[in-house]
C-alpha cells in the first residue's frame, strides 16, 4: 500500500491546488512506495505568505529561550523516532539503515547545538572616538528563508539549515528533492508536535520548477541551497534579481591523500569510507585517491582486497554496507561515467559494472569501482560522479600531491594520511578546500563549520559560523550630547 503524503503550508496539511502528484520509488526494488504532491505556483506563494505572516506576527514574539525549548523538543522527538524515520529514508533513497539511523541522531544533535544559541544572539557595544556617541549592534533574523535540499541525506542536510534558521528567529519554506520528500514531510509532523506556531515551517514538494519559483519570489529574504553546482549557479542568478544572500553547498571532487609514512591499513579504511560509504553519493566523497609512489602498489592491492569484502544488499538490513544508488538517472549517469573512464584509457582494476545478482537485480546496484593510474586531467578525475567510483592517482612527493589536489574546479573536502606533524599543518594551509581531515575521513560534528570554496560554493553550515548566514547586523548610534550638530559637516 502506498502512502499519499500532503504538504505543510501555514500549519495545514494540504494537497497541491492542482491535485497533481508524482510517485516516489524505492531504489532497492523500483517499487512505488509513496506519492508526493507537485506544488503549483499558488501553493508556493501561499507557503511564502504563510512564512511572512508568521515572521511578522506570532514568531516575532517568541523569545530566544522559547525557541531553544522548541528546538530541544524537536531534537527529542527526532531521537525517539529515529528508527522509523531511518527506515523511511532508506526506503526512499537506498542509503543503508546503519547510516540513515546515525544521521537522524546527528540531525537531533544539530537541533540541540543551535538551540543553545537561540537566547545568546546578542550584539556588541562599540567604543567610539567621541564619548558622547553611544553605539551598539543588534543581531536580527533575515526574515523568510528558503531551504532547498538534495536527496542524498535529506534530514541531516535539512538540520544544517533549519536549526540555525529557527534558532536565529527566521521562518522558512523548505523544498526537499522530488526523489526524497517523505522524511522531510514526516519531520513536519514532528515540528508541529514540538509546538512550533503555524507558518514558521512550511514544506512544499515537487521538482526543480518549485525550487525555481521559490528562489525567484521577491518576498523571500535569503536562500540556503544544497545540490549540484549547475543548479547552484541558477539559484545564485535568481537571488541576484532580488539582491538577497545565498548560501550554496555544492559538489566536490575531493582529494584523499595517502603518504608513505601513514598507517596504511587505517588509510585504506578511510579511503573506502570516503568513496564506497553511501555508495559514493556524498558531496565530500574522496573520489580522487592520491597515493605516494613508494606505497602505491600496496595501497591499490589493499583497496581491491577490502572492496571485495564489501557487503552489498538490501539497505534496510543492518548488516548491509553498500546499498543501491538512489535513482535511475543517478544509475545511468554513473555507468556512463565508468564508460568514459574506460574509453579515456583509465585502468579499471575492480568493479565497473552493475550488480545483477538474484536478490539485487531489481535495484540500482553498481559494484565498487576502482580505476588506477588515472591522469588528473581525465574526465573521471575532474567531474563529480556522485557514485562508487574511485580514481587512484600516483604522486612523487609532497609538492606534487598539493599541486594535483588543488588542480580541480572544486574545493569542498580533503583528507591527509600521514604521521608527519609538520606535513599535516603545511598541507592544511596549502589545500584549497573547506575541510581538511587528518587521519580520518567523513567525520563530522555539529560544532565544526562545513562548506566549500571555488565551485563547491560559499557560506558555512554547522558551527556557530552558520548563524552568520541567518542573521543581519543592525547598527544603532545614539547621540548623548546636548549640542546640535552642524548639519553641513556630517561624515556620511
Ligand atoms: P540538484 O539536482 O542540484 O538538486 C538539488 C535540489 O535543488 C533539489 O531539491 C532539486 O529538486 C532542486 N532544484 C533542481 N532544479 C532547481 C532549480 N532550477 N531551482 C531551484 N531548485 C532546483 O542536486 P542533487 O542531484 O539533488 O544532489 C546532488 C548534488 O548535491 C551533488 O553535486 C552533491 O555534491 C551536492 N551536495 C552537496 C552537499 C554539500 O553540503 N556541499 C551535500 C550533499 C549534496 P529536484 O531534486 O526535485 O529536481
Amino acid at each position: 500500500m502506498t502512502i499519499d503524503y500532503l504538504m505543510l503550508i501555514n500549519g495545514r496539511w494540504v494537497e497541491s491546488l492542482t491535485k497533481e502528484r508524482f510517485p516516489s520509488i524505492n531504489p532497492f526494488n523500483q517499487e512505488i512506495w509513496s506519492t508526493i504532491p507537485q506544488a503549483s505556483e499558488d501553493d508556493v506563494n501561499d507557503a511564502i505568505e504563510g512564512a511572512r505572516k508568521a515572521f511578522d506576527t506570532s514568531w516575532k514574539n517568541v523569545s530566544g529561550l522559547e525557541r531553544a525549548q522548541l528546538l530541544m523538543k524537536l531534537a527529542d522527538l527526532l531521537d525517539d523516532d529515529a528508527e522509523r524515520m531511518a527506515r523511511l529514508e532508506t526506503t526512499d533513497n537506498g542509503k543503508v539503515i546503519r547510516e540513515t539511523k546515525n544521521q537522524m541522531h546527528f540531525a537531533a544533535r544539530n537541533y540541540r547545538f543551535f538551540a543553545g544559541y537561540a537566547d545568546k544572539l546578542y550584539g556588541e557595544v562599540i567604543p567610539m572616538d567621541n564619548p558622547l556617541l553611544f553605539d551598539y549592534t543588534l543581531r536580527e533574523p533575515v526574515g523568510v528563508a528558503v531551504l532547498i535540499t538534495s536527496w542524498n541525506s535529506p534530514i541531516s542536510i535539512l538540520a544544517n539549515k533549519l536549526a540555525p534558521a529557527l534558532a536565529a528567529g527566521n521562518t522558512v519554506v523548505i523544498k526537499p528533492s522530488e526523489h526524497t520528500s517523505a522524511t522531510t514531510l514526516e519531520l513536519g509532523k514532528l515540528i508541529q508536535k514540538a509546538g512550533f506556531p503555524d507558518g514558521v515551517v512550511n514544506i512544499v514538494t515537487g521538482d526543480g520548477r518549485v525550487g525555481n519559483l521559490l528562489t525567484q519570489n521577491p518576498n523571500v529574504n535569503m536562500i540556503s541551497f544544497t545540490g549540484g553546482t549547475e543548479t547552484g549557479k541558477l539559484i545564485s542568478r535568481n537571488a541576484s534579481q532580488n539582491l538577497i544572500p545565498v548560501s550554496l553547498e555544492l559538489g566536490g571532487k575531493s582529494p584523499n591523500i595517502i603518504f608513505e609514512d601513514a598507517d596504511i591499513n587505517a588509510a585504506v579504511i578511510g579511503a573506502v569510507a570516503g568513496i564506497f560509504g553511501a555508495s559514493g553519493q556524498t558531496c565530500v566523497a574522496g573520489s580522487r585517491l592520491l597515493v605516494e609512489r613508494s606505497v602505491y602498489d600496496e595501497v591499490i592491492q589493499k583497496m581491491i582486497d577490502k572492496s571485495k569484502t564489501i557487503r552489498l544488499g538490501n539497505p534496510i538490513d543492518p548488516l548491509t554496507e553498500m546499498g543501491p544508488v538512489a535513482n535511475k538517472s543517478q544509475y545511468d549517469r554513473i555507468l556512463s561515467m565508468i564508460n568514459t573512464g574506460k574509453t579515456e584509457g583509465c585502468k579499471l582494476v575492480h568493479g565497473g559494472h552493475p550488480v545483477l545478482d538474484n536478490e539485487l537485480k531489481n535495484g540500482y546496484f553498481i559494484a565498487p569501482t576502482i580505476f588506477i593510474d588515472v591522469n588528473n586531467n581525465s574526465t573521471i578525475a575532474q567531474e563529480e560522479i556522485f557514485g562508487p567510483v574511485l580514481s587512484v592517482i600516483p604522486f612523487e612527493d609532497q609538492e606534487e600531491a598539493i599541486q594535483i589536489a588543488n588542480d580541480s574546479r572544486y574545493g569542498l573536502a580533503s583528507g591527509i594520511w600521514t604521521s608527519n606533524v609538520k606535513r599535516v599543518h603545511r598541507l592544511a594551509r596549502e589545500i584549497q578546500a573547506g575541510t581538511v581531515w587528518v587521519n580520518t575521513y567523513r567525520t563530522s560534528a555539529a560544532q565544526a563549520p562545513f562548506g566549500g570554496v571555488k565551485m563547491s560554493g560559499y557560506g558555512r553550515e554547522r558551527g556557530w559560523h552558520a548563524l552568520l548566514d541567518y542573521t543581519h547586523i543592525k547598527n544603532v548610534m545614539v547621540d548623548l550630547s546636548d549640542n546640535t550638530r552642524d548639519p553641513f559637516s556630517m561624515q556620511m
